[in-house]
């Protein structure tokens, strides 16, 4: 087992079952996250053979960072795991600190049409561990602190779900990373029995929805997971979520050249949305060469937003990251040609 994929309570039921204090769980937690030792025995604190107990048990060792690149704003990264398969994240500075947009997959199997990500289909979840140490090897490698953490990358977070709620769990354990539920965002595509369970974990971290069309027929187009979980449903589940958690929700909506940015279509969308505790992030779409989809128009972007504002829904446009180095949403992929 890798020791980065186990929440603490776990590792307490660990230290139990094998006759030793609970507390020794928080100890090796403060000396993975806190410490960041590279071995268990850096660990002076606990007794020779429960280190080697601890040797036996746990791997200590971490994916690998096989490319980076980076421009002003942005660093992305290429990860490769141990069976041999790639993964990406990215760091991006913003002024009020740094965020890392993590993978939660090996491809995607949702299939939207839009995304460069599930042009591969999904080959395999990622462990916790996976995605615990994407942020640890970037702090490692900038050595600095992230601040917060997007689940926004390669993968659909609520097809993975244990582990994503894992990894959660992990890095928002105040002896581990300590990063607050309030920075973290996950993002879904829309698996509705999943958004419920979310709905039932008691935490605040922050649920983005991609919603991307404002009716049935569109988002049946672009988005084949609505087949599966339909529009209406979708949105009377973001209603019970809202109700159950008392938390804002964000709807995303990537703005694709004459296919999903008319004014019928803005208006279609503030009914959709009205009196709901959500608010809007109008994401100018990233192009990519495999994809035909163009981004709209600048001009069409902002009367979308002007008439959302109108209508009394609460709207941002997307700042943008890191396009120019393939690093954008929807630009990430599992699979790394020219290393
Ligand atoms: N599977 C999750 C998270 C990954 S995608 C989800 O669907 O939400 C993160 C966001 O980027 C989603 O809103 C996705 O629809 C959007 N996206 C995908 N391709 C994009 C592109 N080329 N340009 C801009 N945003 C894109």
């Amino acid at each position: 087992m890798n020791i980065y994929g186990i929440k603490r309570t776990d590792l307490e039921k660990y230290f139990l079952d094998i006759n030793e204090k609970k507390f020794k769980a928080l100890q090796v937690f403060e000396w993975l996250y806190v410490h960041k030792i590279k071995a268990f025995s850096e660990m002076t604190n606990i007794k020779k053979e429960l280190q080697e107990k601890l040797e036996k048990d746990f791997s200590l060792k971490m994916i690998t960072i096989a490319k980076r690149q980076e421009d002003k704003y942005t660093k992305k990264y290429l990860f490769k795991l141990f069976d041999g398969n790639f993964i990406e994240a990215v760091l991006m500075k913003h002024d009020y600190g740094l965020s890392v947009c993590v993978s939660s997959e090996v491809g995607c199997n949702m299939g939207c049409k839009f995304c460069e990500s599930g042009r591969l289909k999904k080959v395999r979840n990622l462990g916790a561990y996976e995605m615990v140490e994407q942020i640890l090897l970037i702090e490692e490698d900038i050595g600095k602190r992230i601040s917060s953490v997007v689940i926004m990358g390669i993968g659909e977070p609520l097809d993975n779900y244990d582990n994503v709620m894992d990894f959660i769990r992990i890095i928002n354990d105040p002896k581990g990373l300590a990063i607050g539920a309030r920075h973290i965002t996950l993002s879904t595509c829309g698996i509705i029995p999943k958004i419920k369970d979310l709905a039932n974990e008691d935490l605040q971290i922050n649920l983005a929805i991609s919603l991307h069309a404002p009716n049935t027929q569109l988002r049946n187009k672009i988005m084949p997971v609505n087949k599966a979980y339909k529009l209406p449903e979708l949105m009377e589940c973001i209603k019970d979520y809202i109700d159950k958690t008392n938390r804002r929700v964000t709807i995303e909506y990537v703005m694709l050249d004459e296919i999903n940015d008319n004014e019928t279509q803005a208006l279609e969308l503030s009914s959709l949305l009205k009196g709901l505790n959500v608010y809007v992030n109008l994401i100018p779409y990233n192009e990519t060469n495999n994809i035909e989809y163009k981004r709209s128009k600048k001009d069409k972007i902002l009367k979308f937003y002007d008439i959302l504002k109108k209508k009394g829904i609460n709207v941002t446009i997307r700042k943008e990251f890191g396009s120019n180095i393939d690093a954008a949403c929807g630009q990430l992929r599992s699979k790394e040609v020219n290393l």
